[in-house]
């Protein structure tokens, strides 16, 4: 699965999260932003920035 970070715009590691499944929270393994999980289709994964009410 591809997901393309919409903050830094690296590609993020899914590998460590085989079950991703929409509504989960993950963390970029490159800027360390919280991505919220909005759709899975096929290979490609879509997700927004979850504000953390910083
Ligand atoms: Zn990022």
């Amino acid at each position: 699965m591809n997901l393309i970070c919409p903050e830094c715009k690296n590609k993020v590691d899914l590998t460590r999260f085989p079950n991703l499944a929409p509504a989960d929270v993950i963390e970029c393994d490159h800027c360390g932003i919280t991505l919220g999980i909005e759709n899975i289709s096929g290979e490609e994964v879509t997700a927004e920035i979850v504000d953390e009410g910083k």
